[in-house]
């Protein structure tokens, strides 16, 4: 397939180069100037876009996908897909997807979760919104770029499934956090708190796969030194779109509210920058009630 790929950075770059190897013609472009070995060097997102028959998008946020979009969307020819894989707010993926429609194109919003080493590793999970056909269009790149690909309906909702799914997991994330804290001030160890509830009904990802413990669980970032991982202004990032999304659909949700200011807390007048999500572990065990 002709693909033009916009957007080289830590996830782009590694994503660009796993379609590659698999034997598809990519035409990247970043403004950065990054290239991936293998792909034809585009002087601008226009160029990297004409004649394509998917485009790749894998971009900072919803603002620049627009402004993208609105550059390529006129150079893509008829019939084309706009996959942007990037993490942005509801409204601009539908915005995005609408103005698509009325040039005649096809648009899917695909966020991803994996991280930077799904992406290497080609093991990404995308989380579609579009239309089915511009689904099976895209279906065989998903294929090399993740191991999985759900489809959740029309546009928008790929990004709202990934939002839904990271407020869940920075909720989660806390509550195993600042329950290790208050179990360590009663004197549990750490072993016996994670066996219990790792197989209690406190069980969650953040616990069992991803448990913000050293020494304790499976390897994760906290094993580490809290190196990410996930890092905790990406996390940010998810919560801001959640209670972006969820003050324009009128939905209450306090839990996520409580863990954007959390977070936003950790990293911009904490330590959290650069620093694993989990890291609220060491957060929390240096603080009194106060
Ligand atoms: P990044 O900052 O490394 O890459 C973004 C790239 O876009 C940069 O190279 C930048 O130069 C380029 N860019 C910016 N404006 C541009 C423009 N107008 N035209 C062309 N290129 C432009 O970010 P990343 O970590 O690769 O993340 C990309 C997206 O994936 C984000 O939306 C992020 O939320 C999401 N995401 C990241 C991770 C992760 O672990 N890094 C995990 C899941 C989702």
């Amino acid at each position: 397939m002709k693909i033009g790929f916009i957007g080289l950075g830590n996830m782009g770059a590694p994503m660009a180069a796993n379609l590659i190897a698999a034997g598809h013609e990519v035409t990247g472009f970043d403004v950065a100037g990054v290239t991936v070995p293998g792909a034809a060097q585009a002087g601008s997102a226009a160029e990297a876009a004409t004649g394509a028959e998917v485009v790749i998008t894998m971009l900072p946020n919803g603002a620049i996908l627009r402004d993208v979009a609105a550059e390529i969307l006129p150079a893509m020819a008829p019939g084309a897909v706009l996959l942007d894989c990037s993490t942005v707010d509801v409204e601009s993926a539908r915005a995005v997807a609408e103005r698509a429609a009325a040039a005649g194109l096809g648009a899917l919003d695909a966020p991803v979760s994996g991280g930077i080493g799904g992406a290497a590793a080609g093991t990404l999970t995308f989380m579609v919104g579009g239309s089915e056909e511009a689904f099976a269009t895209a279906k065989p790149l998903f294929d090399i770029m993740g191991q999985k690909a759900v489809h959740c309906g029309p546009s928008g909702n790929g990004q709202a499934a990934k939002i839904c799914n990271n407020m869940i997991l920075g909720v989660t994330m806390i509550a195993t956090c600042e329950a290790f804290a208050l179990a360590d001030k009663l004197g549990l160890s750490r072993e016996a708190m994670f066996d219990v509830v790792s197989t209690s009904s406190g069980y969650s990802w953040s616990m069992n796969a991803y448990c913000p413990a050293p020494g304790v669980g499976p390897q994760s970032p906290a094993d580490n030194g809290y190196k990410p991982g996930f890092a905790a202004e990406l996390m940010l990032k998810d919560l801001g779109l959640s209670q972006q999304a969820a003050e324009a659909a009128d939905a209450d949700t306090p839990m996520g509210a409580r863990a954007l200011e959390l977070y936003r807390a950790f990293v911009e007048d904490e330590d959290g920058r650069g620093r694993d999500f989990s890291a609220m572990l060491p957060r929390f065990e240096a603080r009194g009630r106060d």
